[in-house]
Order: C-alpha cells, then sequence, then structure tokens
C-alpha cells in the first residue's frame, strides 16, 4: 500500500512536463554510461530531438536506399523485430518466408529450373559480394588441388568502377586485384583488357549492373562470349559474379529482355540489395547461385544448438528477420506489375531529370538518356571540377547531392549524382532544378554577372 507521501511523489512525478525535468539542463554524459538512468521519454525526447539535427532522408539523392515504405509494411517490420533471422527452427515461417523471396528471385533472374536454387539473404550487397566471391575462391582452390596444381596466386578481375567492398574481398581475403582502369571517356568494364588480365588463376570476373558512380552498366554479355571463347581455347572456366546491387532489381522490369543474369553461361552467382531498388528498409541484400555447385560444401556450416538442424553460410549469425519479412511483403503486394510501376517512373523521372540538365547551359549528364534511374552529371566547361561548391550549396536547401571524382584514369572527371528513388517524384525534381539552377550562380564570376545566363529549366 502507498503511503500520502508516495502518492505526492508519484503525482508530481507525473505532472512533470518532459521539458521540465533536470535532464534537459543537464550536460548529457553522452561518452561515458551515467550512474543513473534517465526516464523514458526525456531519453526518448533528448535523442528524437538530437536526430533532427541529421539530413532529411528523404532528400538525401546521394543514398540509393529507401527511404519510404508502406503502413503496413512498417507495421510487419515492428511486429517482427524481435526476431533472429537465424533462428529458423523457432521461426520456421520465417524461414519458409526467407526461402520464398530466394525461389522468386532466382525466377527472376532466370536461374536453370531443373536445379537446386540456392540462395540466402544477407544484410545487404556487400555480405553478399563477399560470400558470393568467396564461394568462387574455394571453387577455383578445389578445382586446382584436384589436378594438382598451385593455389597460391588467386586474382580478381574487375573494372575501375567496382564499388569498394571488391576491394575490401580482395584485402580480406588475400586474393590479388587486378583493375581494368577506366578512361577519360569510359567508366565501365572494357571487356578485351579484362581479358588480358585473365588467366588460370582468376578465381572470377566481376560486373556491375548500375554502377555507384555513374550508374552505367559494364558489358556482361560481351563479357560472357569473350569467357566462354576462352573456355573453349584454353580449357580454364572463369565465372562472373554480377553485383546488381541496384540494377538487380532494376532490369527485371524495366527490360526484361535485356540479358545479363543466369541466361549467360558464365554468371555464376549475383548480388542485390533489398534495400534498394527491392523498396525496404536497410539492411537486406541477398546473394543467388546458378545452382547448388557453385556453392561449395566447404562454406556450408551445419548447426543443431538452435532446435534442429540447420544450414548456415552468411558472414554474421544473427540478424534481423523483419527486413527479410518486409521483402516478402513487396513481392506479394507489388507483383510484377507493382515493381514495374513504380520503377518505371523512377525512370521515366530520371530520364526527364538528365533532358533537362542536358538543355541547361551550366550541367551535363554523363548519359542524357540513363538505362537505370541514377543520374550522374558534371558542370559545362568551364565550370568543371567545381561540382564540390555546387553540392555544398545544394546543402543550404536541405539537398544531399554528393559530389566526387571518378576512378582513376577517369580521375579528372567530378560528377554529382542523383539517385532517382521511388520517393524522388517529378515535383521533387522541378525543385531541385530551379535549385540548381540557384546554386550555378555561384559559377558566375563577377564580370559575366551583367549578361544572365539562361536558367536550367
Ligand atoms: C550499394 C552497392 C554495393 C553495396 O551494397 P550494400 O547493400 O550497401 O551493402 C555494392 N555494389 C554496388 C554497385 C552498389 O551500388
Amino acid at each position: 500500500m502507498l503511503t500520502r507521501r508516495h502518492h505526492a511523489k508519484k503525482n508530481e512525478e507525473f505532472l512533470t512536463p518532459t521539458y521540465g525535468t533536470r535532464f534537459f539542463t543537464n550536460d548529457l554524459e553522452a561518452f561515458r554510461m551515467s550512474e543513473k538512468g534517465t526516464n523514458p521519454q526525456s531519453a526518448y525526447q533528448i535523442i528524437h530531438d538530437e536526430l533532427d539535427l541529421d539530413g532529411n532522408p528523404s532528400l538525401n539523392l546521394a543514398s540509393f536506399v529507401t527511404t519510404w515504405m508502406e503502413p503496413e509494411a512498417q507495421k510487419l517490420i515492428s511486429e517482427n523485430l524481435q526476431k533472429n533471422l537465424v533462428d529458423q527452427s523457432e521461426y520456421p515461417q520465417t524461414g519458409q518466408i526467407q526461402h520464398r523471396v530466394i525461389h522468386m528471385l532466382a525466377s527472376l533472374f532466370h536461374a536453370p529450373e531443373d536445379q537446386d536454387v540456392t540462395g540466402t539473404s544477407t544484410i545487404g550487397s556487400s555480405e553478399a559480394i563477399l560470400l558470393g566471391l568467396l564461394a568462387h575462391k574455394k571453387k577455383w582452390q578445389f578445382n586446382r588441388k584436384k589436378k594438382g596444381l598451385s593455389t597460391e596466386f588467386p586474382n580478381l578481375v574487375v573494372g575501375g568502377d567496382v564499388h569498394v567492398v571488391w576491394e575490401k574481398f580482395c584485402r580480406y581475403f588475400d586474393v590479388e586485384l587486378r583493375i581494368v582502369p577506366l578512361s577519360r571517356n569510359r567508366f565501365i568494364l572494357d571487356v578485351n583488357e579484362a581479358l588480358s588480365m585473365v588467366d588460370e588463376n582468376t578465381i572470377a570476373v566481376g560486373a556491375v549492373l548500375g554502377t555507384t558512380f555513374t550508374g552505367q552498366m559494364d558489358p556482361i554479355e560481351a563479357l560472357n562470349e569473350s569467357l566462354e571463347k576462352r573456355y573453349r581455347e584454353k580449357g580454364y572456366f572463369v565465372p562472373i559474379h554480377v553485383d546488381g546491387a541496384s540494377g538487380g532489381f532494376l532490369l527485371p522490369f524495366l527490360e526484361p529482355e535485356f540479358v545479363w543474369d543466369f541466361r549467360l553461361s558464365h554468371v555464376r552467382s549475383i548480388n542485390v540489395s533489398g534495400h534498394k531498388f527491392g523498396l525496404v528498409y536497410p539492411g537486406v541484400g541477398w546473394l543467388l547461385f546458378r545452382d547448388r555447385s557453385d556453392l561449395p560444401d566447404d562454406l556450408v556450416f551445419r548447426v543443431n544448438y538452435l532446435g534442429a538442424e540447420e544450414e548456415t553460410y552468411t558472414l554474421n549469425f544473427s540478424s534481423n528477420a523483419a527486413f527479410v519479412i518486409a521483402q516478402y511483403y513487396n513481392l506479394l503486394r507489388l507483383g510484377k506489375q507493382g515493381y514495374r510501376q513504380i520503377l518505371n517512373n523512377c525512370l521515366d523521372n530520371a530520364r526527364f531529370f538528365a533532358g533537362k540538365l542536358e538543355k541547361s547551359s551550366f550541367f551535363v549528364p554523363i548519359d542524357p538518356n540513363p538505362s537505370l534511374p541514377i543520374v550522374a552529371f558534371s558542370l559545362r566547361s568551364p565550370h568543371g571540377g567545381r561540382e564540390m561548391e555546387i553540392s555544398a550549396e545544394l546543402k543550404k536547401f536541405g539537398w544531399i547531392v554528393p559530389a566526387y571524382t571518378l576512378p582513376p584514369k577517369a580521375e579528372t572527371i567530378s560528377v554529382l549524382r542523383v539517385v532517382v528513388r521511388e520517393q524522388v517524384s517529378r515535383n521533387m525534381l522541378e525543385h531541385l532544378l530551379e535549385h540548381l539552377d540557384i546554386s550555378s550562380r555561384i559559377l558566375k564570376n563577377p564580370s559575366l554577372q551583367t549578361h544572365e545566363s539562361p536558367p536550367v529549366c
């Protein structure tokens, strides 16, 4: 039973407004744990308010990552946040759902129907790429050992346009990285140069579908042809791993006839980010193998301490099941038609934006008619090189548009990049164009200011 004093104290606490507590005037112990905690309302409000200093995800055009999902998807996510994906015996339906998504993706990517569908969910494309390449390294070692050949010097051939995770793989897993450099007018892989770097120690060749730098695509079909020819001539089979982080969810809907996936004989593994154009919040990615024989048994662990024997071949053990479930929600809810409609809108808007830039006097798109909803653009001469200033000016309006130099041999070119995500509407792009126009005025030197250049749009 509560005494009167207790009652009075309780009431007082209840009546103290959130911003009336001492926590709003104390210095926060931000780097060391304080002895005493704080009440939940204050902790929430302090953190919530501080996070207002972050950029606005909707205006973050730098990111490929999904910033909006339907309320029903959000509901499923919050209902399932407690589930650990690895506990498949405790959560058998979640496990089933993961398998269904893998099957759907395998079919979207044209994996042979008569083969064992093989794949896994990951935290994102990075984990999927590391795992996929590890599989190729293991398989190469296995094949070499079987023939009594050296396994000392594995190498990986990629274009200079690959994401940093490809370099990470080489450094973490001791593989020589052979980079086909870009050039001043080519920002994707050159097939002939790549072929000249391929030898019997090549564990795989990487190809990107939608590069991080310009959103362009490596010539995968031509690469496949050359590797087939190499196989016929020299007798060693070099697989292709396709980095479809963004393109993997785009091409099957935007251009189903375009051949880049398991329809090509050397494409043995593909990664795709669920949290990019898979339209799920971060983090979920997927790794698909053409068939079970592309995943060496060496990489598969069987554990029995979760209730039943399970197979695992992820780098991380525990991960959140909610985003895998959210992926399934999207696939079920949208169907092919839904994805097609949303992604076609993204592409239409990207082309609209690139077209406007093409007509402007200050900017020039790398590709005036992009194949994917990613628009990289530069300043027209003589302003080239000042893209960082434009990025800083746009920031004043709240936009996050990155500016960076392209990789080696193309590093004299700076670009700005806009990822036209689901949430980036025509209306938003119109505003962005207006703000680009205002931002570009910093480029005019005072002597030029007398005769105004025509506006961007
Ligand atoms: C985003 C991206 C990655 C990394 O993927 P995450 O899902 O962020 O781990 C790798 N490659 C390409 C081409 C990308 O666009």
